[in-house]
């Protein structure tokens, strides 16, 4: 039986940072990936440039996360800093883009997973190493023996990528409720005359929950930065646990097209434009407020004639026109599940102990990335809490 202080299971960005890091403090490691590559997902992460963290302040970043006060510790022991050096030390730089979002200079989510691998020279990696098993004293599969094991096996988004339902068994944790974050959504009304059409910096709400961004029209539903980010909140609403069953959807969402005006100041609005321009056809007019492409779908939803003339709007048609500016609606059937990009739920936290990553049921056993009940919105705010843990989880397993 092969030997070592410390097996990493999953070679994701979690487990690369782990190892690495054990490693780099003397520690013999083995990381086992059950793809015969690491880093399957990180490669597809930001469509191949690898949006790989976000710039904002450590403690606004934090507080766009609902677990940052287990993430705390993590944060500020590997730092986005830390982050850039252990780059910028082999050569690659870094770009920032809107919303405090940090890509490298190549573009490139391979010159990342590059980086990373010559980093793990020391480490002995067992690709097609599928771990099934761990059995106590820390016997995986019956062929490793570790003093401690670290476990970074991902969420379940992607399945392609070596993600999936099953290795949840491998934790011996108990597991929160497992579900989809970051999804597109699907609607019941077809939306393909409208496909390719963005919204931008419209206000999306579900129930108490509302996010500001961008909504994108696809053939099957909704998607975009704004809509990706309200599935989680979706999601951490609706009762459900993948492990059993799947989400039962009957759900309304709605969009406030016109955010930057309140009901009563488009009503003043109206009120003297429809008099002053009474010439004008209301499909032109509307083009001060809405997206063109999107003024037809929107005349032709609410029932009112795109043709008439702004003179002739009755009040009740008025109304109604300002009632769905401010909250145009759209059923939601379901989450466009093959899309996800997280997994909201997880190991439970309550049994991991923040300041270094060990299971307070299982000492010696370590968790890192997305495997836990951790997750953040869009804009590299998920690949900042696989480096972050990974890190924490490497050095403290080593920590002797
Ligand atoms: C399309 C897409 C785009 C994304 N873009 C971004 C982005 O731009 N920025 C961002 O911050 N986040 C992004 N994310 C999210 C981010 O990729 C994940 O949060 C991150 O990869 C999680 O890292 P991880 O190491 O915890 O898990 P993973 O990357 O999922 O790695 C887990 C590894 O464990 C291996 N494994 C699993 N089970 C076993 C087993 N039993 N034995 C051995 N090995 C096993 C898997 O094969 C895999 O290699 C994106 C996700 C997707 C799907």
């Amino acid at each position: 039986m092969e030997e070592y202080d410390i097996a990493v299971v999953g070679g994701g960005p979690a487990g690369i940072m782990a190892a690495i890091t054990a490693s780099q403090n003397s520690s013999r490691v083995v990381l086992l990936e059950k793809n015969s590559s690491l880093g399957r997902k990180l490669l597809m992460t930001g469509g191949g440039r690898c949006n790989i963290t976000n710039l904002k302040p450590i403690k606004k970043l934090l507080n766009s996360y609902s677990q940052k006060n287990f993430l705390k510790h993590s944060f500020y022991t590997f730092t986005n800093e830390d982050l850039f050096s252990l780059f910028q030390d082999k050569g690659l730089g870094f770009i920032q883009e809107d919303d405090n979002r940090i890509f490298p200079e190549t573009e490139k989510s391979l010159d990342i997973l590059n980086v990373l691998t010559e980093y793990l020279d020391d480490v002995v990696i067992s690709y097609n190493f599928e771990v099934e098993s761990i059995r106590q004293g820390f016997i995986i599969n019956d062929k490793i023996k570790a003093d401690k094991v670290i476990i970074a096996t991902g969420g379940i988004t992607y399945p392609q990528t070596g993600c999936g339902m099953k290795n949840y068994s491998l934790t011996s944790q108990p597991i929160t409720d497992i579900k989809y974050g970051l999804v597109p959504l699907l609607t019941k009304r077809d939306l393909s005359d409208i496909a390719g059409v963005t919204l931008y910096d419209v206000v999306i709400s579900y129930k108490k929950s509302r996010v500001k961004g961008n909504v994108l029209f696809s053939h099957v539903g909704l998607t975009g930065p704004g809509i990706i980010n309200l599935s989680n909140e979706i999601s951490e609403v609706l009762s459900y646990n993948l492990l059993e069953s799947g989400p039962d959807f009957d759900i309304d969402i709605a969009v406030d097209l016109v955010p930057e005006l309140s009901r009563d100041q488009l009503n003043e609005r109206f009120t003297g434009d429809f008099q002053s321009k009474g010439k004008t056809m209301l499909k032109n007019y509307l083009k001060l407020f809405l997206t063109n492409r999107f003024i037809g779908f929107f005349l032709d939803e609410i029932g009112l004639d795109g043709e008439i003339q702004l003179s002739k709007i009755n009040k009740k048609s008025k109304n109604r026109l300002i009632e769905n500016l401010k909250r145009f609606t759209f059923e939601i059937d379901g989450f466009n599940s093959d899309l996800a990009k997280v997994t909201i739920g997880g190991v439970d936290l309550a049994n991991i102990n923040p300041k270094t990553m060990e299971s307070t049921l299982i000492p010696g056993l370590y968790f890192a990335g997305e495997v836990l009940d951790l997750h953040g919105p869009t804009g590299g705010y998920n690949l900042k809490i696989a480096f972050s843990t990974g890190y924490l989880a490497g050095l403290s397993a080593s920590d002797r």
